[in-house]
């Protein structure tokens, strides 16, 4: 198990962003100057404002964005997915 994060390739950094608008809750926002986002982190993946977007939704939008895409999730495999209790049913 390794902890290290692919880089996110920059052609996708436009598509995140467009998640981000589709899901902010208000215009106008002082905090991200109306952008949705805040920047970049270490891993070149968009950091989402959250005065002014709905981070939940924009991550389930990011999860199905990454498993639609066969590069990302090549890159990522199920590093998006929550991790969910699937295994305690025995
Ligand atoms: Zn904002």
């Amino acid at each position: 198990m390794s902890d290290k994060v692919p880089m996110l390739p920059d052609k996708h950094l436009d598509s995140a962003k467009i998640i981000i608008k589709e899901n902010r809750s208000k215009t106008q926002c002082k905090t991200c100057y109306d952008r949705g986002f805040i920047g970049t982190n270490q891993d070149n993946m968009i950091v989402p404002c959250n005065k002014c977007v709905e981070v939940e939704a924009v991550m389930i939008r990011w999860r199905k964005y990454v498993r639609e895409d066969e590069e990302l999730t090549a890159l990522y495999g199920d590093y998006f997915e929550e991790d969910e209790d699937e295994q305690g049913s025995e």
